[in-house]
């Protein structure tokens, strides 16, 4: 080819100008044009690339009868094109157009055009211009326009806080939900308010430190939960996520993450773990914590060489006051004793209420038993002053159990074990005391075990029976009988109710071994009666019984039954019975009072009495105390109250009976005072109903 010189030839002086030209606008990515400046934009030259951004040949645009440029541009941008080329051409400025063209086969470009008005080789104005298909472009920026649409607005209205924050810890940029969360009403507020986050936002001192700490490590924080402030000064609990925004180069542009409002999840965390931890009523530690502190106590012991003490700490008479007095005094009564636990024990020392009545102590750091004693002293002082309940003072002892580490348990398990059955042997002791475990109090444990076992066996083999002791008046005659429980056990002999009654009232079996006394015993005086013997019987009724419903049928039935008339029963109630001062003991003595029985006040001048109880409630009968009575000869004080109770029952119109009158001076001195009736081994022991047949024949 001519063109394809030889490159040794001056190349300049050889070139076809138009010839590169040609080449050049034939394969540009795009259609160079000349067209008339008429309504048609008649087209006088297209380049090849007409085709690839039309569908249209070149020469369809240039033939007589041919598609022209008019009608390939979209009909909604005609106007707008021809305007806007038309002002260019006017200034005498080139143009530059974005509109849409309708292809051939039917599809819409966008194309980008650009051109200005020149003369023709003749003189006459034309156009030329270049334009390209912009459609992808167009497409991207329109992708890319609903991109940022649709991200401002899940920012602007999505539930979680948003921002990006500077290393010192301003705000470059926050949503509304950051500023809902903070209390603020827009996110340009917050911004302009919280200049300082370390300092105005989080509640702990050096949290922002903690937070571009965890930064420079990771990058990121992730569940960074904080208290913060809110605009209004109140508190709440936040998560963070969030990372480090680089640029390209590595260089640190901001913060940016998101923020949650925990505040409920973290409240009820908290009332869960408490819940899970700290008994509800008292405050203290519940048993859940117990095992574990005590395993940590046991460690340290260890590790210093001291020992340890665990105390198990019973209430006394807990549960007659909260029967009599109600769950409400019975309540402030352990939230009085668990601050008093509290009160006299040292820091180290642990208070866990294992449950009921119950608390467990664990006293820490101990090398001497000695001061393990002082700190029990000082329990049992403490539980034992008088409390207030429902306006009155109460007084409550506590049984208390000590089992030592190491020398009574290497773990905890045991040393809980041990102590209980310490605690245990304090009741019996007669309560209001401490013991130490030992060997022999395990075995007793035991024989409490084993006790109820044959208790409920003695219960099916009707080994309980009524012993007799007689009531007689001033001239010693027999008036009637105390019916008094026995357990002819067939492994063990004779066993004394004191041994007994109070299993059966823990364990329930009280219902059970009532009836079979009380059964025996009314048949028994019924028999007696039916033999020209007139007598009364007195029988004992547990509280627990007394405080259950249907007790003045039941008590009936069982009377009719044996056929004993209700007249010739009184039923002795241990004054704790009347502790409440309630309406509702009021009323259960008056339903058994009209069921026709007799009504006692048995042991009376040993525990809470109230003189108004005896003119409150209806009794017949009051019981004037063995301790009373002991002693009445030689000591002046004894013998004033027992002279004092003497009268006010006569006074108040009451059958005034002293027990345990043990020899003649008591007895001249009690009759000398006005008393009624006497009981006592003077006159005869309990007896059983043969020899008490015996004597009822010789009297
Ligand atoms: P209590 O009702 O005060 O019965 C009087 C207790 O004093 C009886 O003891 C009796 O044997 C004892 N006693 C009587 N005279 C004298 C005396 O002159 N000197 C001395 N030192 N003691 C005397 P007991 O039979 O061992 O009964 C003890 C307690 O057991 C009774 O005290 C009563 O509270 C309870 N109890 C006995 N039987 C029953 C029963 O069937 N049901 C219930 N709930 N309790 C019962
Ligand atoms: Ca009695
Ligand atoms: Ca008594």
């Amino acid at each position: 080819m001519q063109n394809a010189a030889p490159a040794s030839l001056n190349s300049k002086m050889r070139v076809d100008p138009s010839r590169i030209l040609n080449t050049l606008v034939n394969n540009l990515n795009g259609m160079v044009y000349r067209c008339h400046h008429d309504t048609e934009w008649s087209m006088l030259f297209v380049s090849q690339g007409c085709y690839e951004l039309t569908g249209y040949h070149a020469e369809e645009f240039l033939a007589q009868d041919g598609i022209s440029y008019e009608q390939i541009t979209h009909p909604d941008d005609r106007e707008r094109v021809r305007d806007e080329i038309n002002l260019a051409i006017q200034g005498g400025r080139r143009f530059t157009v974005h509109y849409r063209i309708l292809c051939k086969d039917g599809q819409v470009k966008w194309v980008h055009e650009s051109g200005m008005c020149v003369q023709d080789e003749l003189g006459i104005p034309v156009i030329e211009g270049f334009m390209e298909d912009e459609t992808q472009s167009m497409q991207m920026m329109e992708a890319l326009e609903n991109a940022e649409h649709y991200y401002r607005n899940l920012v602007e209205n999505i539930s979680v806080g948003i921002f990006q924050t500077s290393l010192e810890g301003k705000y470059l940029a926050a949503n509304p939900a950051l500023a809902r969360i903070y209390g603020y009403d827009t996110a340009q507020e917050l911004i302009s308010a919280l200049s300082d986050i370390g300092t105005q936002l989080y509640v702990e001192e050096g949290r922002r430190d903690e937070f571009r700490y965890q930064m420079q490590q990771n990058g990121e924080v992730a569940n960074f939960e904080s208290e913060v402030y809110r605009c209004d000064g109140s508190k709440i609990w936040i998560s963070e996520n969030a990372h480090v925004v680089r640029d390209v180069t590595g260089r640190f542009i901001c913060y940016e993450g998101t923020v949650h409002d925990v505040t409920e999840r973290k409240h009820h965390q908290a009332l869960l773990e408490r819940q899970a931890n700290f008994d509800a009523l008292t405050g203290l530690l519940n048993r859940n914590m117990l095992h574990k502190l005590l395993d940590q106590s046991i460690a340290r012991s260890e590790r210093l060489g001291y020992f340890l003490a665990v105390v198990f700490v019973d209430l006394d008479n807990f549960k007659i006051i909260n029967d009599s007095l109600g769950h409400a005094a019975g309540d402030t009564l352990l939230v009085e004793v668990a601050a008093r636990l509290k009160n006299c024990l040292r820091s180290t020392d642990i208070v866990v209420r294992q449950g009921g009545d119950e608390f467990v102590l664990v006293l820490n750091d101990h090398y001497r038993v000695q001061s393990v004693i002082g700190l029990l002293k000082r329990v049992l002082a403490e539980v034992g002053r008088p409390v207030n309940l429902s306006g009155r003072e109460f007084q409550v002892g506590a049984s208390l159990g000590v089992a030592m580490y190491p020398a009574d348990g290497g773990d905890t398990m045991t040393l809980l074990k041990h102590a209980d059955a310490a605690m245990y042997a304090a009741k019996n002791k007669g309560r209001n005391n401490f013991q130490f475990y030992t060997r022999e109090l395990n075995r007793m444990a035991d024989e409490r075990l084993n006790l109820e076992r044959a208790m409920r066996l003695a219960l099916e083999r009707d080994e309980f029976e009524p012993f007799f002791q007689p009531k007689v008046d001033a001239e010693k005659r027999i008036v009637g009988v105390e019916a008094l429980a026995r357990w002819d056990s067939a492994e063990w002999g004779m066993i004394p109710p004191d041994k007994f009654i109070a299993l059966a009232e823990e364990t329930g079996m009280i219902a059970a071994l009532t009836d079979m006394i009380l059964g025996k015993a009314f048949r028994q005086v019924a028999h007696w009666r039916a033999q020209q013997w007139p007598l009364q019987l007195a029988v004992n009724l547990s509280p627990k019984l007394f405080l259950k419903g249907g007790l003045p049928e039941h008590l009936s039935a069982l009377a009719r039954h044996a056929g004993l008339p209700q007249e010739c029963i009184e039923l002795e109630i241990t004054e704790n019975l009347f502790l409440g001062d309630d309406e509702q003991a009021l009323q259960k003595l008056c339903d058994l009072k009209d069921a026709g029985f007799q009504l006692a006040m048995d042991d009376f001048g040993t525990g809470y009495s109230s003189l108004s109880y005896l003119r409150r409630f209806p009794l017949d009968i009051i019981k004037i105390d063995r301790s009373l009575v002991t002693g009445i000869e030689h000591e002046e004080e004894v013998a004033k109250i027992a002279r004092a109770v003497i009268s006010l029952g006569a006074s108040l119109g009451k059958t005034v009976v002293a027990e345990g009158v043990e020899n003649q001076a008591q007895f001249d001195y009690l009759r000398q005072q006005g008393c009624d009736e006497f009981q006592g081994y003077l006159f005869a022991r309990p007896l059983h109903h043969e020899a008490m047949s015996a004597l009822l024949l010789e009297s």
